[in-house]
Parts: C-alpha cells; sequence; structure tokens
C-alpha cells in the first residue's frame, strides 16, 4: 500500500465527512435533496471522492429492487451511506 492521497474540491461549498473533513462532493453535485433513504432522509449526490466501495448487493428499496453498494470514506473508514451500481427499474436508472 502506498500513500493515501486524498483529493480536494475547488468549490464555495462542499460536502465533507463528518469526522474528519475529508472533502467528498461539491455542493452542485446534489441531485436531490427529497430522497428517502433506509435512515430518512438522504441526499443524492452525481458524484463523490475520496470513497471507496462495500462488496455490491441487492436492496429492495422504496423505488424498487436496486443493485447499491455501501461507500466508505477513504480517510476514517467510516460508513457514509451507499451509491446505486444498478437500477433494474427503466425510470430509476438515472441515478
Ligand atoms: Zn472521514
Amino acid at each position: 500500500m502506498g500513500r493515501l492521497f486524498l483529493r480536494y474540491i475547488e468549490a464555495e461549498s462542499v460536502h465533507c465527512c463528518a469526522l474528519c473533513a475529508t472533502h467528498l462532493a461539491a455542493h452542485d453535485q446534489v441531485v436531490s435533496r427529497q430522497f428517502r433513504g433506509r435512515h430518512g432522509d438522504a441526499w443524492l449526490f452525481g458524484d463523490v471522492i475520496n470513497v471507496n466501495d462495500g462488496p455490491p448487493e441487492k436492496r429492495l428499496l422504496l423505488t424498487g429492487l436496486h443493485v447499491v453498494a455501501d461507500i466508505y470514506c477513504n480517510g476514517c473508514d467510516t460508513r457514509l451511506g451507499w451509491k446505486y451500481v444498478e437500477a433494474y427499474e427503466e425510470q430509476q436508472k438515472y441515478k
């Protein structure tokens, strides 16, 4: 393993890891704030950096069956949420 490089986002407003302040996404990458996750309200981002993925798994969400993977902060390994890997329903594929 080499040195851990973390990228930084140059934007006015940046979303960071709550624990280690690693940059995760620029504010303009927020696709939706009216999004529902398993644990309540969630934000949908178009692109995030400095994260690594867990193994993909099928999950039945409110909008149908999706293949998702948990994502972890590269700085402190905290589980941040999850991302869509594949959507089965055509109208959900934009995610
Ligand atoms: Zn972190």
